[in-house]
Protein backbone atom coordinates (compact mmCIF):
# COMPACT_ATOMS: atom_id res chain seq x y z
CA UNK A 1 0.00 0.00 0.00
CA UNK A 2 1.69 3.24 -1.20
CA UNK A 3 0.74 6.84 1.54
CA UNK A 4 -1.51 8.85 -0.31
CA UNK A 5 -0.42 12.28 -0.77
CA UNK A 6 -2.10 14.23 1.43
CA UNK A 7 -4.50 16.41 -0.45
CA UNK A 8 -4.28 19.61 1.34
CA UNK A 9 -0.87 20.53 0.19
CA UNK A 10 -0.99 23.81 -0.68
CA UNK A 11 0.10 24.61 -4.42
CA UNK A 12 0.94 28.39 -4.89
CA UNK A 13 -1.18 29.65 -7.61
CA UNK A 14 1.91 31.60 -9.15
CA UNK A 15 4.65 29.80 -9.49
CA UNK A 16 2.90 25.93 -8.49
CA UNK A 17 5.96 25.69 -5.27
CA UNK A 18 4.62 24.07 -2.24
CA UNK A 19 7.22 25.83 -0.06
CA UNK A 20 3.52 27.25 1.34
CA UNK A 21 3.24 28.85 4.43
CA UNK A 22 0.14 29.88 6.47
CA UNK A 23 -0.14 33.97 7.24
CA UNK A 24 -1.13 34.50 11.22
CA UNK A 25 -2.89 37.15 11.95
CA UNK A 26 -3.62 39.23 15.30
CA UNK A 27 -1.43 39.57 18.62
CA UNK A 28 1.23 36.45 17.78
CA UNK A 29 2.19 34.54 20.80
CA UNK A 30 5.42 32.57 21.59
CA UNK A 31 4.76 29.81 19.67
CA UNK A 32 3.48 32.09 17.08
CA UNK A 33 7.41 33.79 17.06
CA UNK A 34 9.01 30.54 17.24
CA UNK A 35 6.97 29.44 14.48
CA UNK A 36 8.07 32.39 12.15
CA UNK A 37 11.42 32.29 13.17
CA UNK A 38 11.66 28.98 11.69
CA UNK A 39 9.56 30.04 8.68
CA UNK A 40 6.59 27.92 9.05
CA UNK A 41 4.13 30.86 9.04
CA UNK A 42 4.37 34.35 8.42
CA UNK A 43 2.72 37.34 10.65
CA UNK A 44 0.10 39.43 8.44
CA UNK A 45 -0.71 41.93 10.96
CA UNK A 46 -2.97 42.63 13.98
CA UNK A 47 -6.06 42.75 12.02
CA UNK A 48 -7.35 40.51 9.23
CA UNK A 49 -9.35 41.71 6.57
CA UNK A 50 -11.94 40.43 4.00
CA UNK A 51 -9.34 40.09 1.27
CA UNK A 52 -6.59 39.66 3.28
CA UNK A 53 -3.76 37.00 2.34
CA UNK A 54 -4.17 33.86 4.41
CA UNK A 55 -0.99 32.23 2.23
CA UNK A 56 2.78 33.09 1.36
CA UNK A 57 4.97 31.57 -0.90
CA UNK A 58 8.40 31.52 -0.01
CA UNK A 59 9.52 30.73 -3.42
CA UNK A 60 8.21 33.47 -5.15
CA UNK A 61 6.77 35.53 -2.22
CA UNK A 62 3.20 36.11 -3.69
CA UNK A 63 0.23 35.66 -0.67
CA UNK A 64 -3.00 34.99 -1.47
CA UNK A 65 -6.56 35.07 0.53
CA UNK A 66 -8.19 31.52 0.95
CA UNK A 67 -11.00 30.99 -1.30
CA UNK A 68 -12.66 29.28 1.72
CA UNK A 69 -12.71 31.82 4.12
CA UNK A 70 -13.66 34.64 1.42
CA UNK A 71 -16.69 32.18 1.19
CA UNK A 72 -17.70 32.31 4.81
CA UNK A 73 -16.95 36.11 5.67
CA UNK A 74 -18.99 36.85 2.78
CA UNK A 75 -21.57 34.44 4.29
CA UNK A 76 -21.41 36.12 7.75
CA UNK A 77 -21.61 39.62 6.11
CA UNK A 78 -24.96 38.25 4.15
CA UNK A 79 -26.42 37.17 7.53
CA UNK A 80 -28.59 39.70 9.54
CA UNK A 81 -27.17 41.03 12.16
CA UNK A 82 -29.90 40.56 15.51
CA UNK A 83 -29.31 43.32 17.66
CA UNK A 84 -29.95 42.03 21.14
CA UNK A 85 -30.84 44.78 23.63
CA UNK A 86 -30.99 47.79 21.68
CA UNK A 87 -30.86 50.77 24.15
CA UNK A 88 -33.36 52.95 24.83
CA UNK A 89 -32.90 56.27 24.07
CA UNK A 90 -33.34 58.28 27.87
CA UNK A 91 -35.34 61.05 27.86
CA UNK A 92 -33.46 63.84 29.75
CA UNK A 93 -35.98 66.04 31.46
CA UNK A 94 -35.10 68.95 32.13
ZN1 LIG B 1 4.90 31.08 -5.67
Amino acid sequence: MNASEDDETLVCPGCNSTDVIGISYGYPGPEAYAASGRGEIKFGGCRIMKNSPDWYCKACRCSWPDPERIKQSAKVEQMPVSRAGSRKKEQDDG
